[in-house]
């Protein structure tokens, strides 16, 4: 898709802190970190969210959250904790339509989830 900036990504179009590829997912850091670790794991397919995935990709999600918690272990995260999200439609603020799962750590996150 032209106009998604995540598509656009992995298609390399535009620059990105990457920190992991293989022929289906991309991860790279955040542009505006919102934890001292800030990474997305997205799929190099155009979907929508979590909920196309399972729709359409059924056996991706798994993958990409099984890949989001590797990476999480792989930045050093495993001791002290990590957070994997992913917003899913207007009622969660997914301001970017392309699935991403959101790894956060490296500090104490806030208790709150909403
Ligand atoms: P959402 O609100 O959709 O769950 O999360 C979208 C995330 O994408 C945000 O945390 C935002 O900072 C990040 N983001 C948006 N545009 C870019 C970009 O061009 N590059 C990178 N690395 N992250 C981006
Ligand atoms: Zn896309």
């Amino acid at each position: 898709m032209d106009d998604c900036i995540f598509c656009r990504i992995a298609a390399g179009q535009i620059p990105c802190d990457k920190v992991y590829e293989d022929e289906q997912a991309l991860a790279f850091r955040d542009i505006a970190p919102q934890a001292p670790v800030h990474m997305l794991v997205v799929p190099k397919a155009h979907m929508r969210n979590v909920a196309e995935c399972e729709r359409d990709h059924p056996e991706l999600v798994g993958c990409l959250f099984s890949l989001a918690a590797r990476l999480a272990a792989q930045e050093g995260l495993a001791k002290g904790g990590f957070r994997l999200v992913t917003n899913c439609g207007p009622d969660a603020a997914q301001s970017v339509d392309h699935f991403h799962i959101h790894i956060l750590g490296g500090g104490q996150l806030s208790g709150r989830m909403a």
